[in-house]
């Protein structure tokens, strides 16, 4: 018998397919990351109707059909669209930043429902009046950890010292940080000072819910954003094409 999958998701992307229908990519609790064949999704009176858009979180119920090596969908409903999200538009470019790194990092059929709920928290802060740099960084730290490269932030990787005082360096290279005093035996790195460095290491403990109240200097928000970027860049040869986006709104957030 053929296995019928329910399950929540979000939708990470979509592309047309042939003349009506769509491939939609949802980030699954049950399955991980799935492509799915919506047929007719384009028509206007479609079933699925607004529930193929990219950051919808819905339920999918969907089954395998081995002649097309796809998933085919059968059902899809809304849980919750984001529209807040949406109807801003930094909001929306940082929204999508966040499912196009989760869509580059994860391998599809890679079960990870802890990744999944920690994307979901993401795109909740994003609709409160949270600094939408402050979630997007938080989030890219927590995925970057989910799927195999958490960058080591706490000890550094020259003495050992743990939580060094004063600036510190990442170096991409060794995934870690290095004190004041090691720097200069590690090759480039990212500069952290002490307010960026300790604002990472709180990013790093706590859930997305917990930023609502945090309050950020625009130079300890690019220095996070800065290391990010390089530790991704470093490990996954990937760049992000809504993060180039958001080159015209640092400072606005
Ligand atoms: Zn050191």
């Amino acid at each position: 018998m053929r296995e019928i999958i329910r399950t929540e998701g979000v939708v990470l992307k979509r592309r047309d397919f042939g003349e009506t229908s769509r491939v939609v990519v949802v980030y699954t609790y049950r399955k991980g990351k799935v492509q799915l064949l919506a047929k007719g999704a384009r028509r206007p009176k479609s079933k699925f109707g607004a529930a193929l858009e990219p950051l919808t979180l819905g339920e999918y119920v969907f089954y395998y059909r081995e002649a097309k090596d796809l998933y085919t969908l059968s059902e899809a409903d809304i849980v919750r669209s984001y529209q807040r999200v949406r109807e801003d538009a930094p909001r929306l470019v940082y929204g999508l930043a966040c499912v196009e790194a989760a869509d580059k990092l994860t391998r599809e059929l890679d079960p990870d429902p802890r990744s999944v709920r920690v994307l979901g928290g993401a795109l909740d802060a994003l609709g409160t009046g949270t600094s939408p740099r402050l979630v997007l960084g938080h989030y890219l730290l927590h995925l970057a950890s989910g799927v195999g490269f958490r960058p080591e932030l706490i000890t550094c990787k020259g003495c050992g010292t743990v939580r060094p005082a004063g600036a510190v360096t990442f170096s991409p290279a060794d995934g870690a940080i290095v004190c004041d005093k090691c720097a200069s035996g590690f090759g480039d790195g990212v500069v952290l000072k002490p307010g960026a460095y300790n604002l990472l290491l709180f990013l790093s403990e706590v859930p997305a819910a917990k930023l609502s109240r945090v309050k950020i200097a625009s130079g300890a928000a690019a220095q996070i954003t800065s290391f990010l970027l390089a530790h991704l860049r470093y490990h996954t040869d990937i760049e992000l094409r809504a993060l180039k986006s958001l080159g015209a709104l640092v400072g606005s957030g």
